[in-house]
């Protein structure tokens, strides 16, 4: 009887904080704009970090201003330290990339409207956004199912057309090559054979390489011949080998 007596005024009061956050320029009301200006000059600071660090490439800067990282964490993943310039985690041992490296790679190869861009490693769908939002044409393979349904999810509702498929990086994706760019999030010990050959004549491809001490590398195809440039060292999760 006792327990009843002091349940009452607890519903009532939950009752009222429920009208309240009912009404028009409520509390509740407020609450997203909120954190929507706290995500923004968090993005902001972001980019000022990254122009810091020699970022100049005035497109990736103002993509890198654009897309919403916070947006690509998956459900259970949000941070309010989404625009810290560091990989976060995703589930599935997996993390969306640095900010740094994400404006870096994407600087490093440019793309250009309308250029044929082939990603390995969807992860959340955030590189994939800023390569969409510099008007490539992206298609992007992720081999974690749930992180592949995920990302499709994510950059539908950013608004971004990507093409995104399940499956094994190593293959590529013979459908739609030859892409004018191949940029992998994640590192093989070797080179994939089957991606330089996806590359178009005259195409670029980034990717971290080796096991425990990665370096980027770019790739320039040209007509038979191939350049390599080494370039920082990275530190990236390993991509996985498929079953194919
Ligand atoms: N570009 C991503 C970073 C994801 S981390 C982002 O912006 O969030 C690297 C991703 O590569 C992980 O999601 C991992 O599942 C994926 N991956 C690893 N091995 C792969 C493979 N063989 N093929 C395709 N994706 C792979």
């Amino acid at each position: 009887m006792k327990g009843k007596t002091m349940a009452w005024p607890l519903l009532v009061i939950a009752a009222l904080l429920v009208t309240v956050s009912l009404l028009p320029g409520s509390c509740a009301d407020q609450i997203l704009p909120v954190e929507e200006k706290t995500m923004e000059e968090a993005r902001e600071a972001m980019v000022r970090l990254l122009i810091a660090y020699g970022v100049r490439d005035e497109k990736v800067i103002a993509a890198m201003r654009k897309v919403k990282r916070h947006n690509f964490l998956p459900a259970g993943y949000f941070s309010r330290d989404a625009y810290g310039d560091h990989p976060l985690p995703i589930g599935h041992d997996q993390t969306i990339s640095q900010p740094y490296i994400v404006a870096y790679m994407t600087e490093r190869i440019a793309p250009r409207p309308g250029e044929k861009v082939l990603e390995i490693g969807t992860g959340s769908g955030y590189q994939a956004a800023v390569l969409a939002e510099l008007g490539a044409d992206v298609y992007s393979i992720e081999i974690v199912p749930e992180l592949a349904s995920h990302s499709i999810e994510a950059l539908a509702r950013e608004g971004y057309k990507c093409t995104v498929k399940c499956g094994d990086g190593y293959q590529g994706w013979p459908e739609h090559a030859p892409f004018s760019m191949i940029i992998v999030t994640c590192a093989p010990e070797e080179l994939p054979e089957k991606l330089v050959e996806q590359l178009a004549d005259g195409g670029r491809m980034i990717l971290p390489l080796g096991a425990y001490s990665q370096r980027l590398v770019i790739l320039r195809k040209k007509g038979e011949r191939f350049i390599t440039e080494d370039d920082l060292p990275v530190r990236f999760v390993p991509m996985i080998k498929g079953t194919k």
